[in-house]
C-alpha cells in the first residue's frame, strides 16, 4: 500500500518536474533565464494562469491550444511531463529496496532529470547545452562520493582522492573513445559523423555508469537510431537526425535497470 502511494506522490512530482525541464530544455539553448519571464504563449506573450500551469491536465482541457489566441500547443509539452512521471516513478520503484535507499533514489532522479533535459533540447534544437551537463556532472559527482562515504567505501581524504580520481578516469576515457569513434565515423562517411554535443554528453554519462558501460550505451543508442537512420537515407533527407535522445534512452535503461558491466560479460560467455 505503501509503495502505491509513494508511487502515486512521485508520480505528480514528476509530471511537475517534467513541464519545468521543458521550460529549461527550450530556454537553454536559446540562452535564455530559466526563471524569468514566466511561462507565457510563444505566439500572444499570454501569461499563463495557474491552471494553465497543471502538467498534462491543462494540454488536455485546453484542448492543446492557447485560450487566447488559440495557437497549438505542442504535443511534446504533455508527453515529455508524462514520461518524466512514469521514469520518476520506476526509478523509485527499482532503486527502493537498495541501500542507503533515499540517498540512492535522488541520485537515480537527478541522473535521470539530466537525460530528459537532454532528449527535449537535442530533439528541438540539435544542442545539448553545456550548462546542463556540467551542473549535472558536479552535482551527481559530489553525491556519488558522499554515497560511497555512507557505504563506507571512502573513510579519509586520500580513499576520497583516490574515488575521485577513478571517477574522472573513466570521463577522460570514454572522452578519447567518442572522439575516436568520431574521427572513424568521418573519415568512412565522409562527412560529420557526430556532434560534439554527444562526445560530451558520453564523457558526464561515463562520470554515473563508467567507460565500458558507456561504450555498450553507445552501441545500443547506435542499434535504436538505426531504422529511423535507414529511412532519412531513403528519402535522401539531409535532415541531420539527433543521437543524443538515443544515447540518453540507452543510458537509462542500462542505469534503471542497475545492469552492470560484468554481468553483461557473463551474458556473452
Ligand atoms: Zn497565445
Amino acid at each position: 500500500m505503501e509503495v502505491i502511494i509513494y508511487s502515486i506522490l512521485i508520480f505528480i512530482i514528476g509530471i511537475c518536474f517534467g513541464s519545468f525541464f521543458n521550460v529549461v530544455g527550450y530556454r537553454l539553448p536559446n540562452n535564455m533565464s530559466i526563471a524569468f519571464p514566466p511561462s507565457h504563449c510563444t505566439k500572444c506573450n499570454h501569461k499563463l494562469g495557474k491552471l494553465e500551469l497543471i502538467p498534462i491536465f491543462s494540454y488536455i482541457f485546453q484542448l492543446g491550444k492557447c485560450k487566447h489566441c488559440g495557437e497549438k500547443i505542442s504535443i511534446f509539452y504533455p508527453i515529455f511531463e508524462f514520461i518524466t512521471g512514469v521514469l520518476f516513478v520506476v526509478c523509485y520503484l527499482s532503486f527502493k529496496d537498495t541501500y542507503p535507499e533515499v540517498l540512492n533514489i535522488i541520485y537515480a532522479l537527478i541522473f535521470t532529470s539530466s537525460m530528459i533535459i537532454i532528449m527535449i533540447s537535442d530533439i528541438k534544437y540539435m544542442i545539448i547545452p553545456n550548462e546542463v551537463l556540467i551542473f549535472f556532472s558536479v552535482i551527481l559527482v559530489i553525491l556519488k562520493l558522499y554515497i560511497s562515504y555512507k557505504l563506507e567505501n571512502i573513510n579519509n581524504f586520500i580513499d576520497l582522492g583516490y574515488e575521485l580520481i577513478f571517477i574522472l578516469k573513466d570521463g577522460l576515457i570514454m572522452f578519447i573513445i567518442m572522439y575516436l569513434i568520431r574521427l572513424i565515423g568521418n573519415f568512412l562517411f565522409k562527412k560529420d559523423s557526430m556532434g560534439g554535443g554527444d562526445i560530451k554528453m558520453m564523457t558526464y554519462v561515463s562520470f554515473i555508469l563508467g567507460w565500458k558501460l558507456s561504450i555498450v550505451v553507445v552501441f545500443i543508442a547506435s542499434f535504436l537510431a538505426l531504422p529511423l537512420s535507414i529511412i532519412n537515407m531513403y528519402k535522401k533527407n539531409e535532415h541531420v537526425l539527433p543521437f543524443g535522445p538515443y544515447l540518453a534512452v540507452a543510458a537509462l535503461i542500462l542505469f534503471i535497470c542497475k545492469i552492470d558491466f560484468n554481468f553483461l560479460l557473463n551474458l556473452l560467455y
